[in-house]
């Protein structure tokens, strides 16, 4: 199995996930949404060939970080087309937050639509498209045949809570049915690993929170 390691990075204290392959040595970062220097130590330490960076969508806590890294280590960005214009627009989001200008634009090199497969070393993760957050977000979901299986959720799910929907291109709708049909679908056991908080697993979540309640 690979390893899933989070940095919990930035003022938005969002989880950076580093994915990789201790046989291969290969890896990708999920969401670098701030503290590059931080990101790049973790690679460093843990000896990863960094392949690339995934992104679950593109608001300014989830983006920060890309253009040092590409810079520091020349990888690959991808993100789902549907939120291209959010990324290629960083600096007009921290102002409508009120966070400052250090943030730059990200043009993706890959535009993802979703059901894809991405890798690293011998590992695949498929692409779920899971609009509602943001029209672009995704999730990365690994089948691991029943073990191991897990998803990492962006802002779509949470440990007992959902993502926003207030933002720009936001809708409650999409977003709902997102996490119906496209996680809770998913076996009890898969553990969820968010943009935001702890970690946990469909099957808690379909118990236990509040939002999910019919
Ligand atoms: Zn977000
Ligand atoms: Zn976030």
């Amino acid at each position: 199995m690979f390893q899933i390691e989070s940095l919990v990075v930035g003022p938005f204290r969002m989880n950076a996930y580093l994915l990789h392959c201790p046989e291969t040595g290969e890896g990708v970062l999920v969401d670098p949404g701030d503290e590059a220097p931080r990101l790049l130590s973790l690679v460093e330490k843990r000896g990863v060939a960094l392949k690339a960076i995934w992104l679950t969508h593109a608001h300014i806590d989830h983006l920060g970080a890309v253009p040092a890294l590409r810079k520091a280590l020349g990888v690959p960005v991808s993100l789902h087309q549907g939120d291209r214009i959010l990324a290629e627009a960083a600096k007009e989001q921290a102002a409508l937050l009120g966070v400052g200008g250090r943030y730059e634009g990200v043009k993706a090199d890959t535009l993802l639509k979703g059901n894809e497969t991405l890798s690293f070393g011998p590992w695949r993760l498929r692409v779920l498209h899971t609009p509602g957050h943001s029209p672009g977000s995704c999730c990365f979901h690994y089948d691991g045949g029943g073990s191991d299986d897990l998803v990492v959720t962006g802002d779509t799910l949470f440990a007992g809570s959902v993502g926003r929907t207030d933002l720009p291109g936001g809708n409650t709708d999409h977003l709902f049915a997102s996490i119906r049909f496209k996680l809770l679908t998913l076996p009890t056991g898969t553990r969820i690993f968010p943009g935001h908080g702890a970690p946990s697993t469909i099957g808690e979540e379909i118990a236990g929170n509040p939002f999910l309640t019919d």
